[in-house]
C-alpha cells in the first residue's frame, strides 16, 4: 500500500511520501530507547504541562486539522472538528486525573511486614498501529496515557493518513515534549514485524482489522510482549416494544452511518422486537433515504464517501450477496457514479445466516435488520457473533435492560443509547472484537509495570 493522501471525494492523489529506510528507523528506535530512559523520571506536573499544551495546540489548529483529515479519509467536516475537540479533551482529562488513576495502593492486613503496596511504573517505548477511521482519537487515546504515565510511542498510522501522522508527531514537538517521547513512523505494515521484534519495544497496542491484529499479537506472543488490540466489531441495536421509538430511529440512524458507516462500534445489526419492527424500519429505512450525501467539506453532508475504494467494493459486493440470496432492499443499494467512493445509505431485512452480512462487519452505511418474537430471541441473535465491542438495547423496563446487560457478549453495553467512546470509561471487545482495555484507569495502566512492594 502507498503511502499517501488520496482524496476519497475525489480520487485524486494529493501527496505521496517516501517510506522509511531501515538506517532511519533505528534511529528512531534508539532515539526511543534514549527518550524513555529520560521521560520516565520526569513529574506528573511536568508531563501535564505537556499534555495540556498539546490539547491548546489542538484547538488552535482545528480548521486545518479538521481539513486535512476530510481530504485524507473524507469524514464529513463537522464531525472532522468534534474529533479534535475530543483529542483536546481527553488529553486534558489525562493530564488532570492520571496521578490519581496511577497513586500507589496500599494492601493492608498481610501479616509478618510493616507494609506492602502497588506501585504503576511506566514499560518502556510502545509501538501503536493504527487505523485511518479516527486518524486523531485512535491516536490521542493511546498516546494521552502513554504520556502521563512516562511510556514513550512509536506510531505506525494508517498508509492512507500520512498528513495526520505527521501533524501527530509535530505538534507534539511543538508543544515541548522531548525528541524521541512520540515519534510517528512512515513505514508499510511489513516493516512492522521488525519493530515488534526489536528489544527496545517492549509492547503493541493495535486498532484494526483481525487479520492485522492476529498477525501482530502472535509475533508479539513469540516475543513475550504485552498487546492490546481493538478490532472489529459488529454491534447489535436492539429496540423492544417500551422504547422511545423516535428517539431510538434518530440515534439508531446517527449510530449506523456516524464518520461515513466506517466506525468500529457502528450499530451495524437492528434487531427488533416484532411489535413495533414494522414501524420501526419503516422510520429508520425514510430517515437513512433522506440522508444527504456528497461532498465532506460541505458542512451539509451528513455521509461522505468510504475511506478506499477496496472499502467501498467490499461493502457493494456484501449487499449484492444478500440481495441474490433473498435479502429486501429498504432503500440504497447502488453504487453512485462519479469520482470518489460513494455508497449510499442502505437498508437490508429478511437476512438469513448464509449470506456474508450475516457473519462478516459491514463497514460501511448499511443497516441490516432482524425481527425478533421475545427479549431471549434478541440476545440470541446478538450474540449469534464471532465479534463482541459495544451492544445496544433500547427498552424502559428495569427487569429487560438488567437481562440484556447481563446477558449480551461485548465489552460494553449501552441502554437507550449508542455506544461511544469517553475518556473516564473503559473501552475495549470480548471474543474477536480483542482484548485489553483502552481509556480510563484500565487503560493508563494496560501498559504499566504493576510492581508489588514488600518492606519489611
Ligand atoms: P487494517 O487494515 O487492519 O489497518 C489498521 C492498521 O494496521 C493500519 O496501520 C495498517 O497499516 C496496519 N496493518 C494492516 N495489516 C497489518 C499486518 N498484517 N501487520 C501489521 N500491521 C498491519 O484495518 P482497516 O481495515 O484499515 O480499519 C478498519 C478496521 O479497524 C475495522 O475492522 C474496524 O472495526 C477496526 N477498528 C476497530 C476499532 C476498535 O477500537 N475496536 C476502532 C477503529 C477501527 P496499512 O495502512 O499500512 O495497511
Amino acid at each position: 500500500m502507498p503511502i499517501a493522501t488520496i482524496n476519497p471525494a475525489t480520487g485524486e492523489t494529493v501527496k505521496t511520501f517516501e517510506p522509511y529506510d531501515d538506517a532511519e528507523i533505528e534511529r528512531r528506535l534508539a532515539l526511543a530507547d534514549e527518550a524513555f530512559s529520560r521521560y520516565r523520571t520526569t513529574s506528573f506536573a511536568e508531563r501535564s504541562e505537556l499534555v495540556n499544551k498539546v490539547a491548546d495546540l489542538l484547538d488552535a489548529d482545528l480548521e486545518d486539522l479538521a481539513r486535512t483529515m476530510v481530504v485524507e479519509m473524507g469524514k464529513p467536516i463537522e464531525q472532522a472538528k468534534a474529533e479534535v475537540k475530543k483529542c483536546a479533551g481527553g488529553l486534558r482529562w489525562f493530564a488532570e486525573h492520571a496521578e490519581s488513576l496511577l497513586r500507589d495502593e496500599d494492601v493492608p492486613g498481610t501479616a509478618a511486614k510493616r507494609r506492602s503496596f502497588v506501585t504503576y511504573q511506566p514499560l518502556g517505548p510502545v509501538l501503536a498501529v493504527m487505523p485511518w477511521n479516527f486518524p486523531l482519537w485512535q491516536v490521542f487515546r493511546f498516546a494521552a496515557p502513554t504520556f502521563m504515565l512516562g511510556n514513550v510511542g512509536l506510531l505506525k498510522h494508517a498508509s492512507n493518513v500520512p498528513q495526520t501522522a505527521l501533524y501527530l508527531e509535530d505538534v507534539c514537538r511543538r508543544a515541548g515534549m522531548p525528541e524521541g517521547v512520540f515519534q510517528t513512523l512512515l513505514i508499510g505494515s511489513d516493516k512492522v514485524e521488525r519493530i515488534l521484534r526489536d528489544k527496545r519495544v517492549k509492547a503493541a497496542t493495535l486498532t484494526g482489522s483481525e487479520g492485522a491484529g492476529r498477525s501482530v499479537a502472535s509475533i508479539a506472543g513469540r516475543e513475550i510482549k504485552k498487546t492490546v488490540l481493538e478490532l472489529g466489531g459488529s454491534d447489535p441495536f436492539i429496540v423492544m416494544p417500551s422504547a422511545d421509538l423516535a428517539r431510538a430511529v434518530e440515534v439508531g440512524v446517527k449510530a449506523r452511518v456516524q464518520n461515513n458507516g466506517q466506525s468500529c462500534i457502528a450499530a451495524k445489526r437492528f434487531i427488533v422486537h416484532e411489535q413495533i419492527a414494522d414501524e420501526y424500519i419503516e422510520r429508520f429505512a425514510d430517515a437513512m433515504a433522506r440522508l444527504t450525501v456528497g461532498d465532506p467539506l460541505d458542512p451539509a453532508t451528513d455521509v461522505g464517501p468510504l475511506a478506499t475504494p477496496s472499502g467501498r467494493d467490499e461493502i457493494a459486493e456484501q449487499v449484492e450477496d444478500a440481495v441474490s440470496k433473498g435479502a429486501k432492499l429498504l432503500c440504497g443499494g447502488e453504487r453512485i457514479d462519479g469520482p470518489g467512493w460513494f455508497y449510499p445509505p442502505t437498508v437490508l431485512s429478511e437476512l438469513t445466516e448464509d449470506m456474508r452480512v450475516y457473519r462478516e462487519e459491514v463497514f460501511g452505511p448499511v443497516a441490516l435488520f432482524f425481527r425478533v418474537g421475545d427479549i431471549e430471541e434478541a440476545i440470541a441473535i446478538a450474540n449469534d457473533s464471532d465479534f463482541g465491542l459495544g451492544s445496544n438495547a433500547w427498552t424502559e423496563d428495569e427487569a429487560e435492560q438488567l437481562r440484556f446487560i447481563e446477558g449480551i457478549e461485548s465489552g460494553m453495553v449501552f441502554i437507550n443509547w449508542m455506544t461511544t467512546s469517553y475518556y473516564d470509561l473503559p473501552f475495549g471487545g470480548v471474543k474477536n472484537s480483542g482484548y485489553g482495555r483502552e481509556l480510563a484507569a484500565p487503560g493508563i495502566r494496560e501498559f504499566a509495570v504493576t510492581k508489588t512492594v514488600w518492606v519489611d
